[in-house]
């Protein structure tokens, strides 16, 4: 299941660059017009619909936050569940943790334990915005499996291709990018 070229050109230019934010050197990929337009909007969900009908997946996870955005509109779309990856603290119940390097630093997220336990053997699809240092992404797809599961396939609507973060997830699983920045 292809992205057409006219389909990608009407995805890649809702996405807005912003300099210099968080930081200075960083271009951020602003999303929110993306969402904002709704023929990129169902454009791109139509396509990850089409795309993904056919896996047969279980379960959607998303990650914090903009990958709660796409992943649970494409879980309903399935017809299957969905589950959200969280920064550290911010699940109630039971979780599994994971840490990641930053740039300086460490970061956290956390699963909740039985999130995919309602179906043994569980085949999850991991979906964010963008994949960067793939860092979030790796330690997600860890959760994934020690909370049971199998993560089949990390989806991310945007692939920043200059940095190793796709080739160091391709070791883990399966990558789909839909826009890849050079
Ligand atoms: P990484 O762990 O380095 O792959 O970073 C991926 C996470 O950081 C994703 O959740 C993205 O939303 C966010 N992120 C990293 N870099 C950017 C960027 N240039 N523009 C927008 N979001 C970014």
């Amino acid at each position: 299941m292809q992205l057409s070229a006219t389909e990608r050109k009407i995805i890649e230019n809702s996405i807005r660059d912003i300099k210099d934010f968080p930081k200075p050197g960083i271009i951020f990929k602003d999303i929110t017009t993306l969402l904002n337009d709704k023929q990129a909007y169902g454009v791109l969900m139509n396509h990850l619909y089409q795309k993904y009908k056919s896996y047969n997946l279980d379960y959607v996870a998303g990650i914090d936050a903009r990958g709660f955005i796409f992943g649970a509109a494409l879980a309903q779309m399935l017809g299957i569940g969905f589950v959200p990856i969280r920064k550290k603290g911010k699940l109630p119940y039971t979780t599994i943790s994971e840490k990641y390097a930053l740039e300086y630093g460490v970061d956290e997220i956390e699963v909740h334990l039985d999130a995919f336990s309602g179906i043994q053997d569980a085949k999850v699809l991991l979906i964010d915005d963008l994949i960067a240092t793939g860092g979030t992404a790796n330690a997600a797809a860890k959760l994934i499996h020690q909370a049971g599961a199998t993560c089949v396939e990390a989806c991310f609507v945007i692939g920043l291709s200059f940095l190793d973060g796709i080739a160091t997830l391709k070791e883990t699983t399966e990558v789909y990018t839909l826009v890849e920045v050079n």
